[in-house]
């Protein structure tokens, strides 16, 4: 699942290449993605300008000159991809000019585009209830102990994916935060040492920044909005890669199941 590098790469790219484009009209294939009546949606995104994209943890946030808000989760296997090639996978299509499209493709089609106007948008953030922005200022090290604090008997690797504790790092970053950390993902937080939770959050900041550089992990469906792949996996040292040899030690990496997903591993370097 596209995670914050991966979003927040799709954003900034959107800005360059979307920012200040009118919509002329959109074609809906999969009329489930759009939460919003059909042909309302239709009228209400033609001759529409794109004012702004941004972002809050793992949604896109598509601003439009009317006042309207296209909330947009990738979730799984969604993809943006300007100019793209069309295909049975694409299930909208934003048309700028006849050359210039954005295409919206979703294999496993758990993605959604959702319709909210300026007045409901604090509403709609409130009620998602997302943690903090890990990296923004007001997420310093203060407030991560902080709210450890309200979590001591959860385990460190699933609070860390709970977007309502810290909002935008799911399985592939919470793995490879945990790793440079040298925690296992196991830790009950009420365990963890001073220095350890200093580490985590470190690892947040850093691990977040540079995958963020090198346009995010393509492990499995995730492409830029150019259709190009992201360059963050041969940085990887424990996600996905269970029963291969970890690149400080030469142990075996572990996988293990960890609620409905699996964590990743050095059973040596992390404590
Ligand atoms: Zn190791």
């Amino acid at each position: 699942m596209p995670e914050l590098p991966e979003v927040e790469t799709i954003k900034r790219q959107l800005n360059r290449k979307i920012k200040g484009k009118k919509i002329k009209s959109v074609k809906i294939n999969l009329p489930k993605l759009v939460k919003y009546p059909l042909k309302k949606f239709k009228n209400l995104v033609k001759e529409v300008k794109i004012n702004n994209i941004t972002r809050r943890a793992k949604l896109l946030i598509v601003e439009l000159s009317n006042n309207y808000y296209l909330i947009i989760h990738l979730k799984l296997s969604g993809q943006l991809i300007f100019n793209g090639i069309i295909s049975k996978h694409t299930h909208l299509v934003y048309y700028f000019t006849k050359k210039n499209i954005l295409i919206h493709n979703d294999v496993r089609q758990f993605g959604f585009v959702k319709v909210i106007s300026k007045d409901e948008l604090d509403d709609f953030f409130e009620k998602e209830r997302f943690g903090p922005e890990p990296l923004s200022n007001k997420f310093n090290l203060k407030l991560f102990k902080e709210l450890l604090l309200k979590r001591k008997k959860s385990k460190i690797k699933i609070i860390l994916m709970d977007q309502k504790f810290i909002a935008g790092i799911g399985n592939i970053y919470s793995d490879e935060i945990l790793f440079f950390a040298g925690v296992l993902p196991s830790r009950k937080v009420e365990t963890l040492k001073n220095n350890e939770i200093k580490r985590i959050f470190q690892g947040i900041k850093e691990i977040l920044k540079l995958a963020i550089k090198k346009r995010g992990t393509s492990s499995r469906d995730y492409f830029d909005i150019y259709g190009k792949k992201g360059n963050y996996v041969p940085l990887l040292k424990v996600y996905q890669r269970g029963g291969k040899s970890c690149f400080s030690c030469k142990s075996k990496i572990k996988r293990i199941k960890m609620g409905s997903r699996s964590a990743h591993f050095c059973p040596k370097c992390q404590k």
